[in-house]
């Protein structure tokens, strides 16, 4: 396995609970952000933690974009999210269909917070205080969840949102092109 493997399902360091980033400023976290940049852009994901690459730092990409399976997602620029924290979350929770670049060809059923309240500092050392709602929320929770050694199977709560890539694709793709999907047509996923 090379150093720029995505860590899959059943690998330990997956389960890692990921340590605060010190110095942002040093060649080592240039170095890990580009690396994560490159995987999560080849293989088209919204997302990617460090914690996918076995990097034991609280960092993750966001990257939204549009495309022809997710129309409505919004565009972003590449974000690099440092050190994020979950100030407060909405009661209402939303429910849609996830996958991830950790557990290929597995989709589910998650249910999350419809909007949340976050913190985290920029690449650059700005401190960013927002809020995101639907599909931003899931993506940064998703994201977030990595670096705290959770997977979106362990948010599933029955066996029957769970399915492969293959029969999600035919059950639901092919429904709405409105479907609240998290994915690309290569079926990589957050
Ligand atoms: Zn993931």
């Amino acid at each position: 396995m090379s150093e720029l493997d995505i860590l899959e399902l059943g690998q330990p360091l997956l389960r890692r609970k990921a340590k605060p980033v010190g110095d942002i400023d040093t060649d080592s976290c240039r170095q890990m952000i580009q690396l994560l940049t490159e995987q999560v852009t080849q293989h088209q994901g919204m997302g990617i933690a460090a914690t996918q690459l076995g990097f034991d730092a609280q960092l993750f990409i966001m990257c939204s974009h549009p495309n022809d399976r997710y129309p409505d997602a919004p565009n972003m620029p590449i974000t690099t999210v440092i050190n994020p924290l979950i100030l407060s979350h909405s009661e209402h929770q939303a429910s849609d269909w996830e996958g991830c670049l950790s557990i290929p060809g597995l989709r589910a059923k998650v249910s999350r917070p419809q909007a949340i309240e976050v913190a985290y500092t920029l690449q650059d050392g700005t401190q960013v205080h927002t809020r995101y709602d639907g599909f931003l929320a899931r993506l940064f929770q998703h994201e977030y969840d990595h670096l705290h050694g959770l997977l979106f199977i362990d948010r599933v709560s029955s066996t029957d949102d769970i399915m492969t890539e293959k029969t999600w694709r035919q059950q639901y793709a092919s429904k709405s092109r409105n479907t609240a999907i998290e994915g690309t047509q290569h079926g990589a996923a957050l």
